[in-house]
C-alpha cells in the first residue's frame, strides 16, 4: 500500500478537492494524508492569538467569519442534501468545539485543540465528497492512533501498535483518510507535530505500515537545487538520498518537514515529492541511495545567531568544550554549526529564547561575541572523497562574501558556510553561477 499526503493547497478549494479525489481513485488501494484547507491553520493561530491575549471579542468575529467561510465550502461540495446536511454537521461540530475551547481560560491545550479542528474538518469533508462518488472510504482517526512522548518526539512504536487497531476496527475499504499534523502527547491531550508536520504524519504512517511508497504531494515539482525565491533558473533534483534530503529540509528547503525523512529512512521507504498541478512529473525521489557525485543542491536558513567564546583557558585544557555545550544542553537549545580554534570556540543557534540566559552563562568561561541576522548556507551532494580540491573550489564560488564560519569534513554530504544575511542571495546566486548544473 502507499501512502500519499495531499497539502493545504491540494485540499485548499471546492475544485481542487475534487482533483485530488480524481487523482488518487485509480482502484488501487491507499492511505490519504491531509492537511487543512489552506490558509485555515493560519486563521486557527491567529484566533489562538487573540485569545491568549484576552481579546475574546476578535476571536469571536475571527470563528464566525471562518465558519462562514467553511458553509460555503459545503454548499458548493456536495451534490446531494444529505451530504450536505452532513457537511455541516461536521462544522458544526468542530466549530462548537473552537468555541468551547475559547469560552474559559485559555492556555496551551486549549490552543492545540482549536488548530486541530482545520484537519479535521477537511479529512470529514472530503471522505464525504469520496462516498458521494461511490468510493469505498473510511476515514481513520488520528487521534486515536498519532502518539508523541513527554519530550514531543513522535512514538512510532505506540503508533504502529495503534493504527493496526484502528484500521481493523473501521473495517476494509480501497481508501483510507486520515489527518496529517494531529495527535495526541503522553498525556493523552491533543497535541500535534508543529507546523507543516503533516509530511511527518504521512511518513510515519508510511513507516508504521510498512508502506511501499510515501507520496508527498504538493504544488511544485519536487526539490529544486537551488532556492527558486531568491535565484532564477533553479533545476529540479530527480533524486536525493535521505540523508542528503534531511540537510535540505533542515536547512531552509521549504518543500519537506525537516524531520520526515527520518521514519522512512528507519524503514529505507521510498519517498516521492510529487506535483499536484502536474501529476504526471515523476517528482524527486529519495531513496537510501546516492547517485551522482559532485554538488546537487544548496539551501538556505535565515534567522541564525552565531556566539563566539574566547578563552585563554581553553588553551591545551580538556573539557573545555564539554563546559560550554552542556549550557545549550540544560537552557534545551539546539547548536546547528560549530568551528573551533585553540582558544575560541564559534557556534550557531536558531532558536533564541534563552539567548541571555546563555550568554550570562557562557560569560563565566571567556569573552562572549554575538553575530545576529546570519544564514547558514547548506551545500549538499557527494562531496568529500569523490572530489579532489572541492574546498578551493568553494572557496573561490565564494571569492568577495564575508563567511563567518564554515563547516567542511563533518558528513560526506554536506559543507555548510554562515554568512550575513544580508549577503545570502549574492552566496546562493555564486553558488548557482559557479558550482550547480543548470
Ligand atoms: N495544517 C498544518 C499547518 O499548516 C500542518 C500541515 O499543513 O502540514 O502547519
Ligand atoms: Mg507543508
Amino acid at each position: 500500500m502507499k501512502v500519499l499526503k495531499f497539502g493545504g493547497t491540494s485540499v485548499g478549494s471546492v475544485e481542487n478537492m475534487n482533483a485530488v479525489m480524481n487523482l488518487i481513485t485509480d482502484g488501487k488501494k491507499k492511505l490519504v494524508v491531509l492537511s487543512a484547507m489552506s490558509g485555515t491553520t493560519n486563521a486557527l493561530v491567529e484566533i489562538s492569538d487573540y485569545l491568549h491575549k484576552k481579546n475574546k471579542d476578535v476571536a469571536r468575529a475571527q470563528i464566525g467569519k471562518l465558519e462562514l467561510q467553511y458553509k460555503e465550502v459545503v454548499s458548493n461540495l456536495f451534490k446531494e442534501e444529505a451530504r450536505k446536511k452532513e457537511g455541516l454537521q461536521i462544522i458544526k461540530k468542530c466549530f462548537e468545539t473552537i468555541r468551547q475551547e475559547a469560552s474559559g481560560a485559555f492556555d496551551q491545550t486549549n490552543e492545540q485543540a482549536i488548530l486541530a479542528q482545520g484537519e479535521l474538518m477537511s479529512t470529514g469533508l472530503f471522505t464525504q465528497l469520496m462516498l458521494e462518488n461511490g468510493y469505498n472510504t473510511k476515514l481513520l482517526p488520528a487521534l486515536d492512533f498519532m502518539r508523541i512522548d513527554a519530550e514531543k518526539s513522535a512514538d512510532l512504536h505506540a503508533i504502529t501498535v495503534n493504527i493496526e487497531k484502528v484500521m481493523k476496527e473501521v473495517g476494509d475499504a480501497d481508501y483510507y483518510i486520515t489527518q496529517g499534523f494531529i495527535c495526541r502527547n503522553d498525556k493523552d491531550e491533543i497535541d500535534n507535530l508543529q507546523r507543516g508536520g503533516s509530511d511527518y504524519t504521512a511518513s510515519l504512517i508510511g513507516a508504521a505500515l510498512y508502506a511501499e511508497e510515501i507520496q508527498i504531494w504538493t504544488d511544485i515539482d519536487g526539490f529544486h537545487n537551488n532556492d527558486p525565491r531568491y535565484v532564477s533558473n533553479t533545476k529540479k533534483i530527480e533524486q536525493l538520498s535521505f540523508n542528503e534530503t534531511a540537510e535540505l529540509a533542515y536547512f531552509g528547503a521549504k518543500i519537506l518537514h525537516p524531520q520526515t525523512v527520518l521514519p522512512a529512512k528507519l524503514h529505507n521507504i521510498p519517498v516521492r515529492l510529487k506535483n499536484t498541478m502536474n501529476p504526471s512529473d515523476p517528482g524527486t525521489l529519495i531513496t537510501s541511495e546516492t547517485s551522482g557525485s559532485g554538488i546537487k543542491a544548496v539551501a538556505a536558513k535565515d534567522g541564525i545567531t552565531a556566539i563566539k567564546v574566547r578563552s585563554d583557558r581553553m588553551l591545551m585544557a580538556y573539557g573545555f568544550l564539554k563546559s560550554i555545550f552542556e549550557i545549550f544542553e540544560f537552557f534545551k537549545t539546539p547548536i546547528d554549526m560549530i568551528s573551533t580554534s585553540e582558544v575560541a570556540v564559534s557556534l550557531t543557534i536558531d532558536n533564541t529564547s534563552k539567548l541571555k540566559d546563555i550568554l550570562k552563562e557562557l560569560k563565566e568561561y571567556g569573552e562572549v561575541l554575538v553575530d545576529e541576522e546570519q544564514t547558514i548556507i547548506c551545500i549538499v551532494g557527494d562531496i568529500i572523497g569523490e572530489e579532489r580540491g572541492f574546498a578551493s573550489k568553494v572557496f573561490n564560488a565564494l571569492e568577495g562574501i564575508p563567511i563567518r564560519m564554515i563547516s567542511y569534513g563533518g558528513s560526506r554530504h554536506n559543507i555548510s558556510v554562515l554568512v550575513p544575511t544580508a549577503f545570502k542571495q549574492k552566496t546562493l546566486q555564486a553558488i548557482s553561477d559557479n558550482l550547480l548544473e543548470n
